[in-house]
């Protein structure tokens, strides 16, 4: 699953590309990617007309700022974008290519996602914030956004351990399984530690790693796990930055005790026994 680094990746890499397009035709393959009340082809025919102003990003959501509204796109597991300019565009769709945005221009934009768990939705241009806040969408894990007292006093008041927490998104947007194992080791946090029982040291090393591995993260384009590959099919370099994630069995790169994996949540979970002790009080 694409997860904040990833997404910020594929947002530089695309907004260039797709910048003050005008929508000529939407075509729409897969209609429950669209989350939507109003018919499909009302949907569709609401887009016709709308340049592209900017691609923004909030969390792991891609936002489409268009003329009267915003297109929001959610990538989940396996959702990507290829652009084509009109000399390149594909004679026949490829098939996991659920929706296409043909542009003026011939140009297009298409929607893939082999496991179809993506969607997108219009929102109206006055209701951004409050989408995000019906969703609660933690900060942004920038210095400028997320505060560490605001951190450590929801942490105070959460039951669950540190792990499913974290990818909740309410502490924080932006990590899925991989960035939360490796912000967990670099903070020496065992994954089971419960939330509210994290000591103030721990929030503070859990609070800076955070904002450190996703920002360095960023800035390597992205971990490229499976399938994921950013919008111009290149490959992120942050994987062989990993600590932990993916490397059951192997030293740790700290100490050189064996990786452990385990479940927690039912997400297979990677650190190391001997840097991050589980302390039950
Ligand atoms: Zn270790």
């Amino acid at each position: 699953m694409p997860e904040l680094p990833e997404v910020e990746t594929i947002r530089q890499g695309l907004e260039p590309l797709i910048k003050e397009k005008a929508i000529a035709l939407v075509d729409v393959s897969w209609p429950r990617i669209i989350n939507t009340e109003l018919d499909l082809s009302d949907w569709q025919n609401a887009l016709v007309g709308q340049t592209i102003h900017s691609l923004l990003r909030r969390g792991k959501y891609l936002i489409f700022q268009l003329s009267n509204c915003y297109l929001i796109s959610h990538l989940r597991m396996e959702g990507k974008y290829f652009f084509y300019p009109a000399s390149e565009v594909p004679l026949v769709k490829e098939k996991h290519t659920h929706v296409r945005f043909i542009f003026k221009d011939h140009s297009e934009l298409h929607y893939h996602d082999v496991r179809k768990f993506g969607r997108m939705e219009l929102i109206g241009l006055e209701d951004l914030t409050s989408y995000f806040q019906l969703k609660k969408l933690g900060p942004e894990p920038t210095t400028e956004s997320f505060k560490i007292n605001n951190f450590a006093e929801k942490l105070s008041r959460i039951k669950k351990s540190i792990k499913p927490a974290l990818l909740d998104q309410y502490l924080v947007t932006g990590l899925g399984n991989i960035y939360v194992d490796e912000v967990l080791f670099q903070a020496k946090i065992h994954p089971l530690t419960s939330s509210q029982q994290l000591t103030s040291s721990q929030i503070k090393r859990l609070h800076h790693a955070i904002i450190d591995v996703l920002s360095r993260a960023s800035e390597a384009g992205g971990s490229s796990i499976r399938t994921y590959r950013n919008a111009y099919g290149k490959e992120g370099t942050f994987q062989q930055h990993h600590q932990v994630y993916g490397k059951e069995n192997q030293p740790c790169p700290i100490c050189g005790t064996s990786i452990e994996k385990i479940s927690v949540g039912q997400r297979g979970t990677h650190f190391c026994p001997n840097c991050q002790i589980f302390e039950e009080k």
